[in-house]
Parts: C-alpha cells; structure tokens; sequence
C-alpha cells in the first residue's frame, strides 16, 4: 500500500522542529530513520498531516564520552553504535545487543532515538537503557527535561514523551569498575524482533553477584526489570546454584502477554531459561 497524502517539514534547528510540533500538535510526526515509520505509513497504521524530518538539524547526532556519562544523541544511527569504539569500552552492553537489532541495511538507517521513542516491548535498545540506568534528555517548549529510563518508558508503544516534545539525547552513566554486561535474545531469525530477551549488568567481584540490573524485554507491554531477581541475586555467591534459585521468580509481579509468535506461558518459560543461559554466561560466574 502507499502511505497516506502527508505535508513534509525538514527544520534546521531544535527550536524550528519544536515550533512545527507545537503548531501541528498530534497531526505531525517525527521522521528520524524511519525504519518503523515509513513501514507505518504505508500499512496506513499511522496518518499524520505532517511528517517533520530532524535529519539535518546539527547536534542531535553522536555519541561523546563526559568524565561520567556516555551521551548519545538521538539521531545516532544504530550502525553507529554498532561500529563505535567508544561504545565498546564504555557500554559493552550496548556493542553486545547492537548486532541483534534489525539487519545491517535498517541499522545503516535506524536510529536510537527512534527505537526509544518508538518503545517497541521486543526492541533492544530500551532494555539497555533500563539495565545501564540511563536518562533521556528531551527537548520541549519549555526547554529541556530529564527523565529516567524507568520513568520513560510507559507501557506498550508509550513513553514520557508529549506529541510536542522531541526526544535530543540519552546520558548512560559509566558503569561502576568490574561491572560486566550479558545479553542474550530468542527470535525467530537473527535480525527479528526478540520473543524473548535479556539485558543484564553488574557484578560477579569477589565471587559474589553485587549490584545486579536484570532486565527482561519481548515478553511485558515493555522492557522491565526483574526485580524480583535482582534482589535474589544481590550478595549471594556467583554461581549457577544462585542463579536457579533465583529465576523461580522471574515473572514475579511482571506481566508476560502472549503475541503472534508464543503464549505467554511459553515466553515465561524462555523467559527462565534465556535468563539462566545469559546470566550463567557471566565472566566470573561458578558453574
Ligand atoms: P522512525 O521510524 O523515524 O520513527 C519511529 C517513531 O519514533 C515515530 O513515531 C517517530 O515519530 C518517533 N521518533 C523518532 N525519533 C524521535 C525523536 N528524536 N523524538 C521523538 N520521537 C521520535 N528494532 C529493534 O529494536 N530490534 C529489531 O530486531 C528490529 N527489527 C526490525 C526489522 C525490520 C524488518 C524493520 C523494518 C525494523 C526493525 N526494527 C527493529 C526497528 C528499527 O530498529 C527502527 O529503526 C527503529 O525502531 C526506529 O528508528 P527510526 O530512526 O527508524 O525511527
């Protein structure tokens, strides 16, 4: 199908965007990568009277390494973060999920601002940001804001962001020394969106598991942290025996929805045993 008739803005700058939003309200979309949007517009799941295209406003793409944070701006290109070497050092989580989201040609294009923006329950990038704790900067009329990524992310398709806001940026604080990531995805075919997938970080020093972010994505309205999880492990030896006990409650207080793909009693089971193959994975874990 072809998309619906749209008016096409391309604005130089932060301050003409917000504008543009400001005057069309819920009738304009942002174009960034437009990965999930163009695909949306011709299956007509979206109409919107005006795409605004942030593509040539300067500043909103790159990534910068701060004394304590690592800042991504939002037009940062997956493929980016897939070939940075910044990233590897400072967010090896992020090196380890980039090569799972999409095929090379959507990452050439695809941006982190969009998949946080877009909030699918199955993308990586959210999952990420929950389990390295970062906040997304946003751009609105009243200038800028700062939200956490557990405060950010709201439910299926839904974030903190308002129609007239823009998304600029996201602040990864540096992980503590000695903290190690692990990340692990079941899809269909390598590049799908994941049917089930963990996101994890934190660390195995001195034998025991300290500090542990476990975050489940693909399987609840979002990407959530196992809280439950986290708690079991934290002070508790490193070991598999530690891990098992701890992934009985996986889905304590979380709600798994079944999708095209599985149940959601089959998610909860792939669900324990990702999280167990992930997290026993871990450099430093006795098994
Ligand atoms: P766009 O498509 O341009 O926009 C997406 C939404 O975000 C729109 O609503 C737009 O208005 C909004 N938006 C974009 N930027 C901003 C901003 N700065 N501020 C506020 N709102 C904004 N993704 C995964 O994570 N994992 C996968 O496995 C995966 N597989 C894919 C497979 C296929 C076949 C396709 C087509 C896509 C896949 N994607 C996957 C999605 C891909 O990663 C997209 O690039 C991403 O979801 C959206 O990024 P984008 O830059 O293309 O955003």
């Amino acid at each position: 199908m072809k998309a619906p008739r749209f008016a096409y803005a391309r604005p130089a700058s932060v301050a003409e965007a917000l504008a543009l939003l400001a005057e069309h309200k819920s009738e304009a979309r942002i174009l960034a990568g437009g990965q999930s949007l163009v695909p949306m517009l011709n299956f007509r799941v979206a109409g919107p009277e005006v795409l605004v295209d942030i593509n040539r406003i300067a500043g909103l793409s790159g990534i910068t390494v701060a004394k304590d944070h690592v800042r991504i701006g939002a037009l940062t290109r997956h493929a980016e973060l897939e070939r940075s070497a910044d990233i590897a050092r400072h967010l090896p989580l992020l090196a380890l999920a980039m090569p799972h989201v999409a095929h090379p040609a959507i990452r050439n294009r695809g941006t982190f601002g969009g998949s946080c923006a877009l909030a699918d329950p199955a993308a990586e990038l959210p999952a990420c940001a929950l389990a390295l704790g970062a906040t997304f900067v946003i751009a609105g009329k009243k200038g800028e804001r700062r939200v956490a990524a557990h405060d950010f992310f709201k439910g299926l398709y839904a974030t903190a962001l308002a129609p007239d806001e823009l998304l600029v940026a996201a602040e990864f604080p540096l992980p503590k020394a000695g903290s190690k990531p692990a990340f692990g995805e079941l899809a269909r075919r390598h590049g799908d969106y994941a049917i089930v997938g963990i996101a994890a970080q934190g660390s195995t020093a001195g034998k025991k598991f300290s500090g542990m972010q476990v975050v489940l994505f693909g399987a609840c309205d979002r990407a959530l942290h196992c809280a439950h999880v986290e708690r079991a492990l934290e002070g508790e030896p490193a070991t598999a025996a530690t891990i098992d006990r701890a992934l009985d409650g996986i889905d304590a207080h979380l709600e798994m929805r079944g999708d095209l793909h599985a149940s959601a009693a089959t998610k909860r089971h792939l669900a324990r045993v990702l999280a167990g193959r992930v997290l026993k994975g871990m450099e430093g874990v006795a098994t």
